[in-house]
């Protein structure tokens, strides 16, 4: 049994004094489309924990996940589609931002990129972000099985490269579709947890 096996759905956020109280708890973030809900229902080995996006962009909210004892798996809204409402934007930034900055038992950041474009623009912004926090990211390379086994060795080295002044983040490749990476990305949420 992993840590992800016994995922329950828990709770819909919307705002952030909503947020429930919890020991700690790890989140997913990632461009809208990148595969963070097949991540997590790959993880969790379930078909449809998370709602796999027909519409990308239009989920707002914050959902919670209950891994069982006390931890918690969050599902952050994805960004970056270009669609959204001004007023939407507005406040993902508002809710993402206050909930990346404060909430105190986030243990760490786990980032989907889909490794055929990783590090887009708002990618390094999340970056940047996150990094005042002191927290570790760990990011998915997803989508792995789009690419050949070599152009997986190349993306994952360059963005290993790029990202070498930040020493808290760590890179894997992973594919929901081939449902490879997923125990590197259990020891590492695993060792968050314990820390
Ligand atoms: P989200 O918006 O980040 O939650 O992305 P989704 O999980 O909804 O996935 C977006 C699209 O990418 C969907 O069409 C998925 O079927 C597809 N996708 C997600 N993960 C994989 C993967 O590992 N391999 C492939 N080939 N497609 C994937």
């Amino acid at each position: 049994m992993t840590i992800f096996q016994n995922a329950r759905f828990y709770t819909t956020v919307n705002h952030l004094k909503d947020l429930p109280p919890t020991r700690a708890e790890v989140a997913f973030v990632g461009r809208s489309n990148a595969g963070k809900s097949s991540a997590i229902n790959t993880l969790a080995n379930r078909t449809r924990l998370a709602f796999v996006s027909k519409t990308p962009g239009r989920t707002q909210h914050i959902n919670f996940f209950d891994l069982g004892e006390e931890r918690y798996l969050v599902d952050l809204p994805g960004y970056g589609y270009a669609e959204v409402p001004e007023a939407v934007r507005t406040h993902w930034v508002a809710l993402l931002g206050r909930y990346l900055q404060t909430r105190q038992s986030l243990v760490g950041l786990i980032m989907i990129m889909d490794s055929r474009h990783p590090l887009k623009e708002l990618d390094w912004k999340m970056l940047e972000f996150f990094r005042e926090t002191g927290r570790p990211v760990h990011i998915l390379l997803s989508k792995s099985d789009k690419l050949s086994r070599m152009e997986q060795q190349k993306t994952l080295a360059s963005v290993k490269k790029a990202l070498a002044d930040y020493p808290a983040v760590s890179i894997q490749l992973f594919s929901s579709l081939k449902k490879t990476g997923g125990e590197t990305v259990e020891e590492v949420v695993e060792r968050w947890f314990d820390a």
